[in-house]
């Protein structure tokens, strides 16, 4: 009996405590990822901002003694940048654009979560109260959030909570990325696919879709806004690239799902899209029945807006 509750005892212990559980499998991968040694060692003085802070302000003013004044007058940003926290991916600056034209989000792996209120409230005043014309989902190689996602490791709440949306994507893409053999070639494309699936859900919003009806309605709006716009950056080389995406087709299947606010079908700006609407497919039909597609307008060649017309004209 004694040694029995001695048994018990030990089980329980071992149950409840850490030092005699089975042991965890921690997050080595991670720990891989952090700062090196002699880098922790250049570490910079924290004066260095503020002297640099001031040789930024001198610059400005010697090219335009005007800059701050206009800078201080309003906040008219043209962009609604989400991007990844990524340090080697800052947003003005590898777009050339100067202080005061990007409205900045950003977080691991350039997410657009719906229960991000962070990035869910940034979105609601870009779009409804700046009316920023374009949004930008900038995705970026050799992202440790997306690598991270593609480890069998718990990260521990609340990163792989965070972690697991990009998880999703890669389920929604399987086939696709199964397919790719060399591993840095399918950690590539999940990056495309997550910056993708991130633009998706920006369309999914409320906010946006309500923007987008307004504006298409409406002619003192030059374009249908926000516009959304997928690219990835390459922090080996520079580039800022735009993927070759076709909304509209996602659009076309996702509407029933998700379609929160509809174009009043007779309005003017409707009435006068859908006739032009109509003239181009009706343009488009008659070229694909005489087969003269090397000719056709870039419009309609597949690799502008309208590639899935082409496809399901030439599929009837
Ligand atoms: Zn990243």
């Amino acid at each position: 009996m004694r040694a029995w509750l001695i048994i018990s005892a030990f089980a329980a212990i071992e149950a409840f405590s850490p030092t005699f559980g089975p042991k965890l499998v921690q997050n080595s991968k991670l720990d891989a990822l952090a700062m090196p040694v002699d880098k922790k060692k250049a570490v910079k003085d924290i004066s260095t901002v503020f002297d640099n802070n001031q040789k930024w302000i001198d610059s400005k003013l010697a090219e335009d003694p005007q800059f701050f004044e206009a800078l201080g007058s309003g906040h008219y940003p043209q962009y609604l940048w989400i991007g990844c926290s990524d340090a080697r991916v800052p947003a003005n600056e590898i777009m050339g654009e100067d202080a005061g034209s990007v409205f900045v989000v950003r977080n691991v792996a350039n997410m657009v979560t719906g229960t991000d209120f962070n990035a869910m409230s940034a979105i609601q005043y870009a779009v409804g109260v700046l009316e920023v014309p374009h949004i930008i989902v900038c995705g970026h190689y050799d992202c440790g959030g997306v690598r991270a996602s593609r480890e069998n490791l718990d990260h521990a709440p609340p990163l792989e909570n965070w972690l697991r949306s990009i998880r999703d994507v890669y389920r929604l893409h399987n086939g696709e990325l199964d397919a790719i053999k060399d591993p840095e070639e399918r950690h590539r494309r999940l990056v495309e696919l997550n910056v993708i699936e991130q633009c998706i859900n920006l369309f999914k919003t409320g906010v946006v879709q309500r923007k987008r009806v307004e504006t298409y309605q409406n002619p003192d709006y030059a374009m249908t806004q926000p516009r959304i716009h997928a690219v990835v950056f390459d922090p080996a080389t520079g580039k800022l690239k735009p993927l070759d995406v076709n909304f509209n087709d996602y659009i076309d299947e996702l509407h029933d799902i998700y379609d929160l606010y509809k174009v009043d079908p007779d309005s003017k700006e409707a009435v006068k899209k859908r006739k032009q609407e109509e003239a181009i497919k009706a343009k488009a039909r008659s070229m694909a029945e005489e087969g003269v597609r090397p000719h056709a307008p870039t419009k309609f060649r597949g690799d502008g807006e309208n590639k899935g017309w082409w496809a399901r004209l030439r599929g009837k």
